[in-house]
């Protein structure tokens, strides 16, 4: 089954990256997998094929040496790689985000001549990286507080100082920690009175001075995205680390939201693969398993109806929502945005939880990957700043209120 369901419609680009990716995914990341799970370690091998078949610059503009993809294009090849491993999909989103934010968002936002100039200079070196010295980049911006929720300034600060900055802070849940070249960290100006119109996205070298990564990492799922904490004392940047001019990152997160739904992808990945799971085991053909056919029980037909028609709810949101992405959406279409992203996340593991109560309980044994499935589907809705929770406060709010409304105080 195709991850965009017609393949007819797709470009030939769209037909040949996610081509690739089911290549790259079903012959090399599945069977190391269960490895990097059992291990919590980074799948340095699964970066080396990204690499090597050129996908760490697939958003990296064509003029730039990338493949140019557009949103839509990385979402469906994010969402394939992330069917046969969930942690190579998430953080491959980190890296590929990196550039995002730096290209066809940055274009699409309002910058003066100098800040343009400055920024084709800054990002022409990070693109350059990428795609010529095959490095890679992460976006650690969960602090512990408000602010990976959209609520507060960063607390990673950067203070300007003779030629760039110096970055301090702390980042948890720093997904390729110790595995990325770069750290792209999103900081606040050092300066008084500093709101969140003052952030700064800066890309920290790994092996720069004062970087550390700190604490263990044995997680329920997502186990390979090895996303330790990372510490940063005074540590020295040029005015280059700029993936974005100081003050954008805010423009750019508040007028393109669809950013913040390539964490979903990844699960829309997850849902598919426990679903071919269920497939091919009710009709014995996992590999290594007894041939013990269990498809000609009403109940194993029902139970899979029913995940196919979770599903096919789940891809015709998130493909409505690939084609929807564009810079100043209007209400409806971030309405759109938050249920599409809500119900990737909710639907990714309760396909996962139907899959186990319907291939049974040898099905969860560790030699099989739908145990894992499980695990990583659950961390889907618990990241920022799209929490589940967080989704559905949105729709609330916003389904009632139209912009500037407010009510009388109750007493
Ligand atoms: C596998 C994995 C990989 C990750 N990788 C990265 C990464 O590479 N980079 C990165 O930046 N982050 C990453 N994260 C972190 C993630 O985005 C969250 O920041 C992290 O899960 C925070 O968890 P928390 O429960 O401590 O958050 P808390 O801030 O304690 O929030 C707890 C819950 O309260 C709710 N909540 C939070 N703030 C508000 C608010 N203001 N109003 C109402 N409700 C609120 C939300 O539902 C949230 O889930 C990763 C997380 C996971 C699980």
């Amino acid at each position: 089954m195709h991850i965009a369901g017609n393949a007819q419609q797709l470009t030939p680009q769209q037909r040949e990256l996610i081509a690739l990716a089911a290549r790259l995914g079903g012959e090399k990341f599945a069977p190391r997998a269960a490895m990097h799970d059992r291990e919590a370690s980074f799948p340095f091998e699964n970066y080396e094929d990204l690499r090597q078949a050129g996908l760490l610059g697939i958003c990296v503009p064509q003029c730039h040496g990338g493949l140019g993809a557009d949103f839509a294009t990385y979402v469906m090849v994010a969402a394939e790689i992330g069917r046969h491993c969930g942690a190579t999909a998430l953080t491959y989103n980190m890296h590929v985000s990196s550039t995002m934010w730096a290209g066809f968002i940055a274009d699409a936002l309002d910058m003066s001549p100098g800040q343009r100039a400055d920024h084709e200079h800054n990002r022409a070196i990070h693109y350059e990286r990428i795609v010529h010295h095959g490095k890679v980049y992460s976006q650690p911006f969960s602090e512990g507080g408000a602010a990976a929720a959209g609520k507060a300034p960063w607390g990673t600060l950067a203070r300007p100082v003779d030629g760039g900055y110096e970055v301090s802070g702390k980042k948890i849940f720093a997904s390729l920690a110790g595995a990325a070249d770069y750290y792209g960290v999103l900081c606040t100006l050092d300066k008084p009175g500093a709101t969140q119109c003052d952030s700064l996205y800066l890309a920290v070298p790994a092996d720069a001075p004062g970087v550390q990564v700190v604490g263990d990492w044995d997680p329920l799922g997502m186990r390979g995205t090895v996303s330790r904490t990372l510490l940063l004392d005074s540590v020295l940047v040029p005015h280059t680390a700029r993936l974005m001019p100081e003050g954008l990152y805010f423009q750019a997160a508040a007028r393109f939201p669809h950013m913040f739904a390539t964490l979903s992808p990844t699960y829309m990945g997850i849902a598919q693969a426990a679903y071919d799971f269920t497939v091919a085991y009710l009709r014995a053909e996992v590999p290594g398993m007894p041939p013990v056919k269990r498809r000609m029980y009403p109940t194993k037909q029902v139970a899979v109806a029913e995940m196919r028609v979770k599903l096919e709810q789940t891809r015709a949101l998130f493909l409505h929502n690939a084609r929807d992405a564009a810079v100043d959406p209007d209400k409806d279409t971030r309405m759109r945005l938050y249920a599409a992203h809500y119900t990737i996340m909710e639907n990714a593991n309760d396909i996962a939880r139907l899959a186990i109560r319907t291939c049974g309980g040898q099905s969860m044994l560790k030699s099989l990957p739908l145990e894992r499935l499980y695990r990583d589907s659950r961390c889907g809705s618990l990241m920022l700043p799209w929490t589940a929770e967080l989704c559905i406060d949105r729709l609330g709010r916003e389904c009632l209120y139209e912009a500037g409304e407010r009510d009388e105080a109750i007493e």
